[in-house]
């Protein structure tokens, strides 16, 4: 084969995409049920529990990991996922994305330390041969515009905050937004509910029911169980339950990464907090 055909080949198996999307890179229309998965801190439930279960319904997910919390107090991994695990769940064909060295409070750090935090689990990854990540979480649901800026600069396509500041959050799982990819920054994606203590089964029918006319619902779990963190636990037969459920609904089930088959993350309102704040102008 020339080289010229070679690059046309490329260009054909790019261009189809990896979910068969159009071939012209526009994003296809977002179908009602679009739900996000996404798993945050890097439990060891993560590997042990989520992974597998998951695959036996085909969904995908995004798994956030941080070398903060008990990462590093934890040198048997019993509590966390090693480094081994993570590349395991990049094989497995799930999204590995960056939830920063520390989990800091990233509204408390300088620009330089937002950066730092950033590039320690991209070089994690590297070193492990897993992609740097396209996707990130905030820790502790703190998130800044230095820090939206930063995630920018440095290539990320989209990033997950929590559900305040529109709706409250009593801190043991609770209702959020959906995704609204027309009015949303794509670095300040709301979450439509975080599984705890306080969210379940009804929560999570709310949360589907709102991914519809172009809206998308956004989850997140830690967990499964959260040993160390009860306050976002989810126990593995409500888990069952959930994706059961999001199974009978039909809904497309996918990481966080794969928003770009649907939304254009280049597509930013110029001002990443105007929608927020307009929002909270307008009571909520
Ligand atoms: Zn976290």
């Amino acid at each position: 084969m020339g080289r010229m055909q070679q690059l046309v080949l490329a260009a054909l198996i790019v261009g189809s995409g990896a979910c068969g999307g159009p071939t012209d890179g526009s994003p296809e229309p977002i179908p009602d049920g679009l739900v996000v998965l996404t798993f945050d801190d890097g439990n060891k439930s993560d590997i042990s529990f989520v992974a597998e279960t998951l695959k036996e319904y085909g969904f995908g997910a995004s798994f956030y990991i941080t070398e903060g919390l008990g990462y590093h107090a934890d040198p048997d991994k019993e509590r966390y996922v090693s480094w081994e695990d993570v590349r395991q769940l990049h094989d497995l064909g799930f999204e590995v994305g960056n939830h920063t060295g520390s989990h800091p409070d990233m509204t408390k750090l300088t620009v330089d330390e937002i950066h730092s935090n950033l590039e320690l689990i991209e070089q994690r990854c590297d070193e492990h041969g897993i992609p740097r990540p396209e996707t990130f979480v905030y820790p502790g649901w703190r998130h800044s515009l230095p820090a939206v800026e930063a995630l920018a600069e440095r290539g990320y396509r989209f990033a997950r905050r929590g559900v305040s500041p529109e709706h409250p959050d009593g801190g043991r799982g609770a209702r959020g937004r959906p995704y609204d990819p027309e009015d949303d920054h794509p670095l300040l994606i709301p979450t439509t509910g975080y599984a705890g203590p306080e969210w379940g089964f009804e929560d999570l029918v709310w949360a589907v029911d709102q991914a519809r006319d172009g809206k998308i619902a956004v989850l997140t779990f830690h967990g499964v169980p959260a040993t160390e963190h009860p306050w976002v636990n989810t126990d593995p037969e409500d888990f069952v339950r959930y994706m059961d459920f999001l199974q009978e609904r039909n809904c497309t089930v996918i990481a966080l990464r794969d928003l770009a088959q649907y939304v254009d993350p280049s597509k930013r309102p110029e001002d990443p907090y105007g929608p927020i704040r307009r929002r909270q102008a307008n009571g909520g």
